[in-house]
């Protein structure tokens, strides 16, 4: 009997894991309309350069507001429209708007900075790729130095040869490219040193044991951090939340951080508050106005 009961709670345990996977179904059918029935939107957040404390660039994260379940979180249905293909169509929604706001920010009369946007595997390994984003940035006007996109390890992994081609031609047209959750796959750090991206953003699990006084996750840091200066690349630290992981990553020269210490993800309109006036009017002594920058 006990037995029994045994079992039936683990058919109850069973029909939790059916209500997810219907969960799944309904998501990945309404994610199709979501783009047109204005359901997404860009959120952004700032990375922080360490040594100035300025921004001069932001990640564009996206964020879906499905109307019975609420915020869905991109990692439960970035896979979804992976599975479904769905991912093409926003990613290329996400690039043309990032651009358009980028640009507009821009013709406002801020400074310049640079956005970064995520692509998935099927994205990036899309043919034609390089054509399509320069298709974009020329609708946009945007030049291509204030993009950059983010890889991870695993759309590297299995298709070096085609990465390697890929990443050179942005390169050559000034797009910049970084590999985001750096440390987390199952690459040795000088085979992923071996990409010719600008940047390395080291994954926030190994920030977040920089607080633990774990001197393993504090020696892995510091050495990712000299590699990549030896080899001219810059490196951002992701999930920053404390005083203490920046003290750290600062006595190592870590380049950027980007976390919760200084903001989490936000809306456009909230992300002026971190831009600053592309052209500033200081009077010199003579009372003549000059502008700097
Ligand atoms: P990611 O690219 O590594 O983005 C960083 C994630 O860390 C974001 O989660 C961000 O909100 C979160 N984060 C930032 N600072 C902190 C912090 O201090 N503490 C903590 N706990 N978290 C922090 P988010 O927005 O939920 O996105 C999750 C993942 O979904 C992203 O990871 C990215 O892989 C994917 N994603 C999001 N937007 C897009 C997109 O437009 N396209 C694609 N292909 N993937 C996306
Ligand atoms: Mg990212
Ligand atoms: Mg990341
Ligand atoms: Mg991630």
């Amino acid at each position: 009997r006990a037995k029994e009961q045994g079992k039936n709670r683990y058919k109850v345990f069973h029909s939790g894991m059916n209500i997810q996977s219907y969960k799944n179904f309904i998501l990945r059918n309404d994610l199709r309309k979501a783009i047109e029935r204005e359901e997404l939107s860009i959120v952004y957040q700032p990375r922080v350069d360490i040594e100035t404390g300025k921004v001069r660039n932001a990640e564009a994260l996206l964020r879906w507001n499905h109307p019975n379940w609420g915020p869905v979180s991109p990692a439960e249905f970035i896979p979804l429209a992976e599975e479904s293909g769905d991912i093409m169509a926003f990613g290329d929604w996400i690039l043309k708007s990032v651009c358009l706001q980028n640009k507009a920010w821009q013709q406002a009369g801020y400074a310049p900075i640079q956005i970064s946007v995520n692509f998935s595997a099927q994205q990036f390994l899309q043919k034609d790729l390089v054509g399509s984003i320069q298709q974009i940035l020329k609708e946009t006007e945007l030049g291509p130095e204030w993009l950059e996109i983010e890889i991870t390890e695993s759309t590297i992994l299995g298709n070096e040869e085609i990465i390697t081609r890929t990443l050179n031609q942005l390169r050559k047209w000034g797009i910049r490219i970084s590999i985001d959750d750096f440390g987390t796959g199952y690459s040795s750090l000088s085979y992923l040193m071996r990409f010719p991206v600008h940047t390395i953003k080291i994954d926030r699990s190994f920030i977040s044991d920089i607080s633990k006084d774990a001197s393993h996750s504090q020696t892995l840091i510091s050495s990712i951090i000299s590699l990549a200066h030896g080899l001219h690349m810059s490196v951002v630290a992701e999930g920053v939340e404390t005083e203490e992981q920046l003290d750290f990553l600062k006595k190592y020269q870590c380049d950027e951080a980007q976390g919760y210490l200084y903001s989490p993800p936000v809306p456009a309109a909230e992300f002026e508050a971190f831009l600053v006036p592309a052209l500033s009017k200081a009077t010199n002594r003579k009372g003549i106005i000059r502008f700097e920058k």
